[in-house]
This record gives structure tokens, C-alpha cells and sequence, in this order.
């Protein structure tokens, strides 16, 4: 379906359910090869990486685990700038190869805030992936090792992500288009 209604606006087909799993099991061979025999741990960012998690995960042949974060620090269309402390971490990390497994990266504070308090943990490295980011809206101030799509400054939604809490469930990634 092209065009779509999600909550009080509306979107258009962006990305297909297709190409997204290409690209995130792209994704999973590049960490396959670069992260062998680190034991990394990656940290899916809750709510919105959940789907890009599960994807990758299960495309990774490496010995790895996985935990899931949470940290809220949007509301509805723009970034409200409001963050939220990091909370569920209950592995050890020190002297761990990490990575975050973020949804969208859009200006940058969110991921600041995650790195700021993973260091505190000392983990080996901390390495940053995601499925989407907005460079134009990128503050730059650590290094992604891995996305999957570089896209504008609109509002998406699905694949993990909503708008107001709907559209998580979307298997298509969706554009606003009013
Ligand atoms: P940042 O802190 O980088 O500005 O924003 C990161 C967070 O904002 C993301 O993890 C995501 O939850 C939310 N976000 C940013 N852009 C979008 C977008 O286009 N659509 C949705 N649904 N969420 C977004
Ligand atoms: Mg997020």
C-alpha cells in the first residue's frame, strides 16, 4: 500500500519491507566479519529498535549476546530534548566489546546520552549502529560505524517506529506527506 494513515496524518511508502532486510542482513555479515571472536554484546535501544534488533540478530554467525535498553526522549513529531536516564542494563560490561542498535538517529543528543553512560561501565569499546540516520540533523559527535539508510529530515514511520504510539507494526518504513 503507497499511501497510509497513522493516527492524524499521512505517509507515503518510503523504504519496503524488502529492502530493509537486505540491507540489514548486509549489516549482519559486515559485523559477522569485523566483531569475530570479540563476544560482543549488542544493546537494542527500546522501543523503537526492537524489529531492526531481531533482524540482525538472528543474521549474525558469531558468538554474541544481546540485552535491551530503554531511554525515552521524544514526543510526537519533534524532538522534545527531555532525556531519560539508561536503564536494564544488568550485564557486565566492562572490558566488552558493546553495540548500540538504535532505530533512527536524528540529532544526536539521544545516542550522547547513551554513550555518556555506557563509558561509565568501561566496556572495551563502544561501538553504534543503525538502522537510520538523518545527517543533516546530525550533531556528529561520535563516530556510527554502521547504518543501514541515510535519509532527509522528514518524519518517518514503521518497522519499530511510531507516531504517537502507532505504526510500530508497519512492515514498510513510511514518510509523512502532509
Ligand atoms: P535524536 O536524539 O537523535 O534527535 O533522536 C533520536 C530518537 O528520536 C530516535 O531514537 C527516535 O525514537 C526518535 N526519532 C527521531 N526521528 C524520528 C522519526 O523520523 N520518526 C520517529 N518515529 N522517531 C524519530
Ligand atoms: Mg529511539
Amino acid at each position: 500500500m503507497e499511501k497510509i494513515r497513522v493516527f492524524d496524518k499521512n505517509f507515503s511508502l518510503f523504504i519496503s519491507n524488502e529492502e530493509i532486510e537486505k540491507r540489514i542482513k548486509d549489516m549482519a555479515q559486515k559485523m559477522s566479519l569485523d566483531l569475530q571472536d570479540k563476544n560482543p554484546l549488542f544493546l537494542g535501544i527500546l522501543n523503537g529498535s526492537f524489529m531492526f534488533a531481531g533482524e540482525l540478530f538472528k543474521s549474525l554467525d558469531i558468538d554474541c549476546g544481546i540485552s535491551f535498553l530503554k531511554l525515552a526522549s521524544y514526543d510526537g513529531t519533534s524532538s522534545s530534548g527531555k532525556i531519560k536516564r539508561l536503564i536494564g542494563l544488568n550485564e557486565d560490561i566492562k572490558d566488552r566489546t558493546v553495540v548500540i542498535l538504535e532505530d533512527i538517529i536524528d540529532t544526536g543528543i539521544t545516542i550522547d546520552h547513551i554513550v555518556k553512560q555506557l563509558k561509565g561501565y568501561e566496556p572495551a569499546e563502544i561501538k553504534i549502529a543503525t538502522l537510520l540516520i538523518k545527517p543533516e540533523a546530525y550533531n556528529d559527535s561520535y563516530k556510527v560505524d554502521y547504518f543501514c539508510f541515510d535519509i532527509p529530515n522528514d518524519f518517518i514511520v514503521g518497522y519499530g517506529l511510531d507516531y504517537n504510539g502507532f505504526g510500530r507494526n508497519l512492515k514498510h518504513i513510511y514518510k509523512i506527506s502532509d
